[in-house]
């Protein structure tokens, strides 16, 4: 990663650089706490000297990395910061639906990390209750010898593609009229591929071909990291499990459900990867 790269945004980097001034993302269960009005260069960070009032609620402090080459730190408050003045909770995927790359980055790892520590605090093989590293973002475990490091579960998203049409589907226990790509947890041994043509037709009974891969992103509900795909489908008759999914559809590219994802986050943007081939090619 360049040097521009790193300091105009936000770069992962799990040790300190000491900064003078720290930069602090709040964190209340799945909640942001943000500053109302935005702060002075990003809408979810708190300066050092504003988050001061905060530190009565901290309950535990990670680092997340740089922003704008200064240490930015996750903060996990206590539910009584809700009260605290001047800022307002939001709720995490309306704040990821909303966000630019670079903060969408931040506020995936914060809430991977917090959520990752505290769901790994013993060891999986002895038992000891692990510490954490002091070098870099691992769960420690002495009689083992050994490091846990966050999990990361790797699934694939795909819009399945028929000429001018997409195929669009949606989960039981959606809002009415939402619909999205299909998406799946990589499986134990499979290949992105293999997963993709085992999900689609698992779920709707569409077998596909000339896999395209479009681009990944975090999805912190809780460690996902989506692949994301276009693909042509090869049948084109839909028999929905009924369990993962409820209804899917062949949607045309300019007469599409009322209510799709945004582009800011993986579906979203697969979806509008498709619209803005179809139409290019009217
Ligand atoms: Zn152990």
């Amino acid at each position: 990663m360049s040097n521009a790269q790193i300091t105009n945004g936000f770069h992962a980097n799990p040790k300190p650089l000491n900064t003078e001034k720290r930069w602090i993302l709040a964190v209340i269960g799945r909640d942001i706490l943000v500053p109302d009005g935005g702060g002075p260069s990003s809408a979810v960070l708190i300066d050092h000297e504003t988050a001061d009032q905060l530190k009565f609620f901290c309950e535990r402090r990670l680092l997340l990395g740089q922003w704008q080459g200064v240490d930015c730190q996750v903060w996990a408050l206590s539910e009584d910061a809700r009260a605290a003045s001047d800022f307002s909770a939001m709720e995490l995927r309306s704040l990821l639906a909303k966000s630019g790359d670079e903060e969408f980055t931040m506020v995936c790892r914060a809430v991977q990390l917090l959520d990752w520590q505290d769901k790994h605090q013993y060891c999986g093989s002895c038992g000891t209750q692990m510490s954490s590293s002091v070098t870099e973002h691992a769960m420690r475990c002495e009689p083992c010898d050994i490091n846990n490091y966050p999990r990361i579960s790797p699934c694939v998203i795909v819009v399945v593609t028929r000429g001018d049409h997409c195929l669009l589907a949606r989960q039981p226990n959606w809002p009415d009229g939402m619909f999205s790509t299909l998406a799946g947890f990589i499986e134990a041994g499979e290949s992105a591929e293999q997963a993709l043509h085992r999900e689609v037709y698992e779920e709707v009974g569409v077998e596909i071909t000339n896999i395209r891969y479009v681009g990944s992103q975090s999805w912190p509900y809780p460690g996902q990291l989506m692949l994301g795909f276009i693909a042509d489908a090869v049948t084109e008759e839909i028999v929905v499990d009924g369990v993962e999914i409820s209804e899917a559809h062949w949607c045309r590219y300019d007469d599409l459900p009322h209510y799709v994802p945004p582009p800011t986050i993986m579906s979203g943007r697969l979806i509008k990867h498709f619209v803005d081939q179809a139409s290019a090619q009217q």
